[in-house]
């Protein structure tokens, strides 16, 4: 991989969780990997007071874990010379003038402004940056989820950064864009000629999306109490990838060429109203039950969380897409919590073909489906139906690997590490626009106001389980299953 030019990393929020198991591993590995030049520097900004030796030192700790068999002594020396620390607190704006100082050393750099803070701060940190003058035309700012929690308040921080970066520099960062595989299937779907005749009503049955955690809220319940499934992973991660897997053939890579495509599928959603909302929508929320063999508290027994809590800790949602591409075929999403595999993964259900020669016994075997697997590991199959050798005519499924990771010998990417460097190079194709980001919220509100104009509660379900059997039933009702199902 080419070395980026130099560059400034600021990163707020240098002492948190997302930056101790992602953003310093992923800008680690880049070290290793010989892309990050010796110029470049990682300035981290925290509020707690530490030298920069106490933070190395809390660094090098928390990363190591996360690194596993990749850490090594002399990177690790290496990383930690482009590594630096400022104490100070984001909102005031007497605190900016060492990194300010700092930055004024390198004024013509690429510098990227990277909020891993609660969005509180966004509002703040952007207008303190640009009083500061520190926001130069090679600036660019990575803003984590959640943004905003309604239509409202996403516009509200939108407008608050957008007064000193244009959108050009704002990169709104979805890390599951940022997956290997999510890059294949974009590669799948338009590198190839195979695939999109088939990519249509005419040829797929359901497509279904899954991103399922074994965890709880993890000590998070007061954040969590204000969220939920819909907020937390519906509305950016799973539409995200529905845009993906829906979008056109875009005229070009280039960012907005692509973003405009999954604009368009995220207008054609057909919009809920209340009735849809209590036929196309399930909501869950776990109760005690056993996760790979450890049993685990419900939620309401998490703490920080209400006993009477009605927020959802699973969410399953009929989509429909109104264009010729996609008419009449759902769009199954689902998430949750307290599930009983780590799972991410794209189903694309395929037609049965349309005469059946092979006689009733073989009329089972199941029919071509595609599978985009994100986590646990990556993968991408694709499940055919083939002949056992033998001299009956047994059908059997079987799958071809499309992953090609054996053809490849490159070492994967890591959702972030390759993020970073897109913002650091500028590209935007993967971050999402603002506009993108509004229309997702305009298609989950009438669903978020449904459900609190409701007396009813989220349905429970064990935790350990694949979520509510009202989940099972919303795809029963078009004669379809969930692919574990099946
Ligand atoms: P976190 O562990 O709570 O870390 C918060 C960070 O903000 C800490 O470094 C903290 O510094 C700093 N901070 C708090 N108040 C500050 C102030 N007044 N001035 C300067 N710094 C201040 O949070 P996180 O889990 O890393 O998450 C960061 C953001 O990313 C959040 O918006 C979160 O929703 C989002 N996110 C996180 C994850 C994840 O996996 N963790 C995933 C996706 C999105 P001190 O340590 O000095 O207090």
């Amino acid at each position: 991989m080419r070395t980026l030019p130099d560059f400034d990393m600021v990163l707020f929020g240098g002492t948190g969780d997302l930056a101790m198991r992602k953003l310093l591993p992923a800008l680690y590995q880049q070290v290793k990997a010989g892309t990050v030049g010796p110029g470049s520097r990682i300035l981290a900004a925290a509020r707690r007071s530490l030298t920069r030796e106490a933070f190395l030192e809390l660094a090098e700790t928390s990363c190591k874990p996360f690194l596993g068999a990749d850490y090594d002594a002399a990177t690790w020396a290496s990383f930690a010379e482009r590594l630096s620390y400022f104490s100070m607190d984001a909102q005031a704006a007497d605190s900016y003038g060492p990194l300010g100082a700092a930055l004024g050393q390198h004024p013509d750099r690429i510098r990227v402004f990277y909020y891993s803070t609660s969005p509180d701060f966004f509002a703040a940190i952007s207008a303190h940056l640009g009083g500061a003058g520190l926001i130069t035309p090679h600036s660019r700012v990575v803003v984590e989820k959640p943004l905003g929690h309604d239509l409202e308040s996403s516009r509200e921080i939108n407008d608050a950064v957008g007064r000193h970066f244009t959108e050009r520099q704002i990169f709104r960062i979805d890390h599951y864009l940022g997956k290997e595989p999510v890059q294949n299937l974009l590669a799948l779907r338009f590198a190839n000629v195979l695939f999109e005749p088939l990519w249509r009503r005419e040829w797929v049955q359901d497509v279904q999306i899954t991103v399922a955690e074994q965890l709880g809220v993890e000590g998070r319940g007061d954040f969590y109490e204000g969220t939920g499934a819909l907020r937390d992973m519906l509305q950016n991660h799973l539409l995200q990838l529905l845009c993906i897997v829906a979008m056109e053939p875009p005229t070009a890579s280039d960012p907005d060429a692509v973003r405009d495509e999954k604009l368009k599928v995220l207008r054609s959603l057909r919009a809920f109203t209340s009735q849809d909302v209590a036929a196309k929508t399930v909501r869950g929320q776990y109760k005690a039950g056993a996760v790979a063999g450890r049993p685990v508290a419900g939620y309401v027994e998490e703490p920080g969380v209400a006993p009477d809590s009605r927020t959802e800790t699973f969410v399953a949602v009929k989509a429909e897409i109104d264009t010729w591409r996609w008419a009449g075929v759902p769009f199954f999403l689902r998430t949750g919590k307290r599930m009983p595999e780590k799972l991410a993964e794209i189903v694309i259900n395929f037609r049965q073909v349309p005469h059946f020669i092979f006689g009733e016994a073989a009329h089972g075997t199941r029919a071509n489906r595609l599978v985009i697997r994100m986590q646990p590991d990556e993968s991408m199959r694709l499940y055919l139906v083939a002949k056992q050798p033998g001299d009956a005519m047994a059908l059997h499924p079987v799958n071809l690997n499309l992953d090609f990771a054996e053809s490849f010998r490159a070492r994967r990417l890591e959702a972030y590490e390759r993020l970073l460097l897109d913002a650091i190079r500028g590209r935007l194709t993967l971050f999402v626009r603002r506009d993108e980001q509004e229309a997702a919220w305009c298609w989950v509100e009438p669903i978020l106001d449904s459900w609190a104009a409701s007396e009813d509660r989220p349905k429970s379900y064990t935790a350990g389980s694949w979520g509510p059997a009202a989940s099972s039933a919303l795809l029963s009702r078009d004669g379809l299953a969930w692919s574990e199902e099946d």
